[in-house]
C-alpha cells in the first residue's frame, strides 16, 4: 500500500529582516506519524511549526497539507489542533465551554457538542472537571484540557509546541506517557516541538534534529541515537565521551585510532574513508563502558586509570575515571563484584569495538 503523506515541506525558508532562521527544510510526514522537531533554543523549531500552522508565511519553498498547497492560507482554514507551552485556556469559561468553543464556531449541534466534549474528557481521563474553571485545575490538568480542546475538532493534524515544558519533572513524565497513549489510541498525525532529547526519543516515530535553522538529521530515535550523522547530533542526544586522536591504521573492517593520551581505540564498521595520520574524534557512550578492578596491561579498547568520582543515582551509578589524560565518564547499571567505587581506587575501563563511533575531527 502506498503511504499517505499528510504534510510536506519543500525547501521551506523563513527570514526575519535579513536573518534567515529556517533554511532548505525538506520533510514528508506520513499519515498517523508522530514527528518531533528537536534542537537547541533558537534553532527554528517554533518558526517551522508556525509556518505549518499558518501563523507565519514562508519566504521561500512550499508547504502542503494533505496534498494541498497551503502557503498564504489562514490558520482557521487548515483544520489543525494546536497546544502551546503556556496554558491557553480562556479563564472566564468552564472546562466544558473551553473545549466546546471550537465546535460552536463550526456550528455543530448542541447535542453533538455535548457528546464530543464528554468523549475527549474521557480520553484525557478528566471527566469530572467539566464544570470547573481553569484556575481550579493543576498545571498538568490544564495541559490535558488544552490537548482535549485541540483534539475535539478532530483535526487532520495536531501541532504541539513544547506542551510539557512548564510542568515539573514527575508530571512531565506522566503527561509524556499520556501523550504516547493518546497517540496510539487515536493515531492523529502529530508534529511535536521540543528541546528535550528524552521526550523526543520516547514519543517519536521519527525525529528531525535541527541546528541553526538547518536539518542535521531525520531518522527514527534508534537511528539518531546509534547512527548520528554528525557530531552535533551525537552530542546533543545524550551524554558521550569524546576523545581526540589520529588514525593509526586499518585492520579488516576496523579502524584503529590513537588518542592524544596514547590510548588505542578500535572501531568496527567505522568510517573507513579516514586515512592514516588523519585527525579523528572517537565517541563512546558512558553506558557502553565497563568498569573492573583488575588492572591487566592496557590494550585496545581498554584504559587503566583512577576513579575520581562516583554518584549513586538510584537505577544507575555515574563514575568519572581519569585515564591517560582523558576524563572518562561511565554509567553503570550494575557494579561488578570486586569493584569498590571509592575515589582514588585503580580501575580499568573497557568497551567493545562495535560501540565506538569515529568522525573526522571538525576543522577550526
Ligand atoms: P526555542 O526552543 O527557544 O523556542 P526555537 O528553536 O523554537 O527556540 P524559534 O523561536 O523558531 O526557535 O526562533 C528561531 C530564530 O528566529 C531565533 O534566532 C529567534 O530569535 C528568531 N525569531 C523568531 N521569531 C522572530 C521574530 N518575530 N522576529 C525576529 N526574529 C525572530
Amino acid at each position: 500500500m502506498s503511504k499517505v503523506i499528510d504534510v510536506e515541506l519543500r525547501s521551506l525558508m523563513k527570514k526575519f529582516q535579513n536573518n534567515i532562521v529556517v533554511q532548505d527544510f525538506n520533510l514528508q510526514v506520513e499519515q498517523g506519524e508522530f514527528v518531533s522537531f528537536l534542537g537547541p533554543s533558537g534553532c527554528g523549531k517554533t518558526t517551522t511549526l508556525n509556518m505549518i500552522a499558518g501563523f507565519l508565511d514562508p519566504d521561500g519553498g512550499d508547504l502542503l497539507i494533505k496534498g494541498q498547497r497551503m502557503n498564504g492560507v489562514p490558520p482557521y482554514k487548515r483544520e489543525l489542533g494546536m497546544v502551546f507551552q503556556t496554558y491557553s485556556l480562556f479563564p472566564h469559561m468552564t472546562v466544558a465551554e473551553n473545549i466546546a468553543y471550537g465546535l460552536k464556531l463550526r456550528k455543530i449541534s448542541k447535542s453533538q457538542i455535548q457528546e464530543r466534549v464528554g468523549r475527549v474528557l474521557d480520553l484525557v481521563k478528566l471527566p469530572h472537571v467539566a464544570d470547573r474553571y481553569p484556575k481550579q485545575l493543576s498545571g498538568g490538568q490544564r495541559q490535558r484540557i488544552a490537548i482535549a480542546r485541540a483534539l475535539v475538532i478532530e483535526p487532520s493534524l495536531l501541532l504541539l509546541d513544547e506542551p510539557l515544558s512548564n510542568l515539573d519533572a514527575k508530571l512531565r513524565e506522566e503527561l509524556r506517557d499520556e501523550l504516547k497513549r493518546l497517540h496510539q489510541e487515536i493515531g492523529v498525525t502529530t508534529i511535536f516541538v521540543t528541546h528535550d532529547q528524552e521526550e523526543a526519543l520516547s514519543l517519536s516515530d521519527r525525529i528531525v534534529v535541527m541546528n541553526h535553522g538547518f536539518i542535521e538529521q531525520i531518522g527514527t530515535p534508534k537511528d539518531i541515537y546509534n547512527r548520528p550523522a554528525s557530531e552535533f547530533v551525537h552530542t546533543f542526544i545524550g551524554k558521550t565521551n569524546r576523545l581526540e586522536g589520529e588514525v593509526a591504521g586499518h585492520e579488516g573492517d576496523s579502524l584503529i585510532i590513537q588518542t592524544i593520551g596514547g590510548l588505542l581505540v578500535e572501531a568496527k564498521s567505522a568510517n573507513l574513508m579516514l586515512l592514516p595520520g588523519q585527525k579523528a574524534t572517537v565517541f563512546i557512550r558512558p553506558e557502553k563502558i565497563r568498569l573492573s578492578a583488575d588492572t591487566a596491561p592496557e590494550g585496545r579498547n581498554r584504559a587503566n586509570g583512577q576513579l575520581k568520582l562516583s554518584s549513586f543515582l538510584g537505577s544507575y551509578t555515574e563514575c568519572e575515571v581519569q585515564a591517560n589524560g582523558h576524563s572518562i565518564s561511565v554509567k553503570l547499571q550494575t557494579v561488578d563484584k570486586g569493584v569498590e567505587l571509592v575515589p582514588g581506587k585503580a580501575v580499568s575501563c573497557s568497551w567493545d569495538a562495535e560501540d565506538v563511533l569515529v568522525m573526522p575531527a571538525e576543522r577550526g
